[in-house]
């Protein structure tokens, strides 16, 4: 698939010496990308004088939300932003097939330049999705290009791309396993799986109606810390710093996860998890990717000893409450039990 231009790949081309000004003409930058870009460049022409109109006319393409109607509508009909269509398509259906959404449900948003994105229409199954369906927003919500309107979710998408400059693509929808720890209001708890620890920082936004700016609200305020937000009694929320597959695979690793601590709390045996030192070290790898987490910088002792913000959650930290998923599994009641065998033995003795 291919990615928006990030700080990340700038660096690297720079690291490689190849020159900046032979990106695509089509290419498409964040914007923390573009500034990086025109530092370069200035600092650049200060040392060899201006750059020729050749250089000029291969800068990516760039347009705001105050750009002319044919200039918006241009930009939506270029080649970079078809490919940015049909990487919403491909999400879309793969969030189908693996039914993460249901009617129309879920929605999903690119942000492609400073202050607009695009994203997916309302309703239509997200497994059926044409490029020209797609829509074209500023960070309002207002639609500034495509036939069909904008999701009706889209506010939290912006919220969430304007409190957090990083954030390059979101996805929103309603996997079954974590949705399900969405209604019970559980955190899933930690330190059991590698995976998740390094690529997922999940927290729980309380319920509000879909589409308010209070929701929006609810669930931008803990995309600081946090790339993967439960929405109470609804669904999932995730932000991307690289592309929109990578924020649909934080979907892909929290509903394995929530799924693979059901199967594991079901087992009749307490669960063994992660020693401080072990997550430690997963943490370390967490940071180097720039992926955020309230753990970062927090001593060994104190990444065990968390049970204010995250109930229940002691990872192998032995003597108090060390059996978490245990302790909520569903207890056997003996009168039920009496019950069920009453009954059965009732139905054999009418034969
Ligand atoms: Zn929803």
């Amino acid at each position: 698939m291919k990615q928006i231009i990030s700080v990340r790949d700038l660096e690297e081309l720079l690291r490689n010496g190849q020159d900046l000004s032979s990106l695509p003409g089509d290419a498409l930058l964040t914007p923390s990308a573009r500034d990086f870009l025109r530092e370069h460049e200035s600092a650049a022409s200060q040392k060899s004088g201006s750059r020729s109109p050749e250089e000029s006319s291969a800068r990516p393409v760039t347009v705001t939300s105050k750009s002319s109607k044919s200039e918006l509508e241009g930009f939506f009909n270029s080649a970079a932003i078809h490919d940015l269509k049909l990487q919403l398509c491909d999400v879309g259906r793969r969030l189908w097939q693996r039914a993460y959404v249901d009617g129309n449900g879920g929605n999903i948003a690119i942000r492609v330049g400073e202050d607009i994105a695009l994203c997916t229409p309302t309703l239509v199954s997200k497994g059926f999705m044409k490029p020209e369906d797609m829509c074209l927003v500023d960070l309002e919500g207002n639609q500034l290009a495509g036939i069909k309107k904008r999701t009706s979710e889209i506010l939290m998408h912006l919220q969430i791309m304007k409190r957090q400059p990083r954030a390059v693509a979101t996805v929103h929808c309603h996997p079954p396993y974590a949705t399900g720890f969405a209604v019970a209001g559980v955190q899933p708890p930690t330190c059991m799986i590698p995976e998740y620890e390094v690529f997922s920082s999940v927290a729980i936004a309380p319920y509000r109606t879909p589409g308010t700016p209070e929701m929006g609200k609810l669930v931008s305020d803990l995309v600081d810390k946090h790339n993967t937000i439960l929405m109470a009694n609804h669904g999932v929320v995730s932000w991307s710093h690289n592309n929109v597959e990578d924020a649909y695979f934080k979907m892909e690793i929290l509903e394995a996860y929530c799924r693979t601590v059901l199967v594991a709390s079901q087992l009749g045996k307490p669960v063994n998890t992660m020693t401080p030192e072990q997550l430690q070290d997963l943490l370390k790898i967490k940071q180097s990717l720039g992926i955020p987490d309230p753990r970062h910088g927090l001593k060994e002792c104190e990444l065990c000893d968390n049970d204010g913000w995250r109930p229940g959650v002691t990872c192998a930290v032995p003597g108090r409450n060390s059996e978490p998923v245990r302790d909520s599994a569903p207890a056997v009641d003996p009168q039920a039990e009496a019950l069920v065998q009453t009954i059965t033995d009732q139905i054999m003795n009418r034969e």
